[in-house]
């Protein structure tokens, strides 16, 4: 089996990531950064969504694992002083595999930039820049819904809820609903403006639009990425077609992992 790693970058993680390699080679299995089957992450969160993005090419022939040294780590499940035993699971073990759901996200432009399609893990984010007001028109299933006006919208994937989506005050999901939900930042809600003011929870086919009306001076997030383009005209999401894929060399249900990250152990 061919395996990648990737690495937050501190001596602990890196530290890790040799003992990982080593073993593994000894094992047998050998490491192939441009097409693995199984993809180690060792940071946290954010190690594991960079991973995510280097390899969302590919993610029908990739499965993911992640061990946290240090932070959140609600992807990454495994914890140093645990290397050993997940190394003889990928090495010996066939693996069960988990998907969670994925937000495809198509942005158009103002001027002749031909729309471009991500994946995101997390969430994308539409934001005011520079202090003005952000201004949308929030089309549900090619219908107009509302008029928001504010600091921005967060539309976020199920694994994501409990990111950026849950400061917001969104709802926390279980991956198992292929769903996206829309939360609001800082709406204007007065006699001249008004928003539904709760998070919505899109099923599987329901594209969500965010058409830009005043401004067009925006910043489109995709995860940790933030898109780098003037004109954004419009912003598109709904439920991706692909999937994430994480290794499970053991139970870790969805509910154990909140109560662990939010409540305590
Ligand atoms: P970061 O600033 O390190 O991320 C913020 C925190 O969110 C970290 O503790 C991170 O865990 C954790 N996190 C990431 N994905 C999560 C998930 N699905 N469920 C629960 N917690 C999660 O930046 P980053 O590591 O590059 O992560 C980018 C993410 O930060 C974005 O996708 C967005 O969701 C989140 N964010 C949150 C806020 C907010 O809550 N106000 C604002 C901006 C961005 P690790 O420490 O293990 O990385
Ligand atoms: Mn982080």
């Amino acid at each position: 089996m061919k395996y990648a790693v990737a690495s937050r970058g501190d001596t602990i993680s890196d530290d890790l990531i040799t003992q990982i390699t080593a073993s593994l080679n000894e094992f047998g299995l050998s490491q192939d950064q441009e097409s693995p089957e199984v993809v180690i992450s060792v940071g946290g969160d954010g190690t594991l969504l960079q991973a995510f993005h280097d390899y969302s090419h590919r993610l029908e022939e990739t499965a993911f694992v992640g061990v946290h040294t240090g932070h959140l780590g609600f992807y990454a499940d495994w914890i140093p002083s645990e290397v050993d035993n997940l190394i003889i699971h990928i090495a010996k073990t066939p693996y069960q595999v988990v998907e969670y759901p994925l937000l495809e996200v198509v942005v158009r432009y103002g001027d002749e930039t031909k729309p471009k399609r991500y994946l995101a893990l997390n969430e994308s984010t539409i934001k005011n820049s520079e202090g003005s007001s952000l201004v949308c028109n929030v089309e549900i299933k090619g219908e107009v819904f509302e008029t928001f006006r504010g600091d921005g919208l967060c539309i976020s994937t199920p694994s994501g809820s409990t990111a950026y989506n849950k400061a917001l005050g969104g709802a926390i999901l279980h991956p198992s609903l292929a769903s996206l939900q829309i939360s609001e930042m800082a709406s204007i809600n007065n006699r001249v403006y008004r928003t539904v003011g709760s998070p919505l929870v899109l099923p599987q086919h329901h594209t969500c639009l965010l058409k830009l009306l005043d401004n067009t001076d925006v910043q489109v997030t995709i995860d940790h990425y933030t898109i780098n383009h003037e004109e954004i005209a419009s912003i598109q999401c709904r439920v991706a077609e692909e999937k994430i894929r994480f290794a499970r060399f053991r139970p870790f249900p969805f509910w154990k992992r909140v109560k662990e990250s939010f409540i305590g152990e």
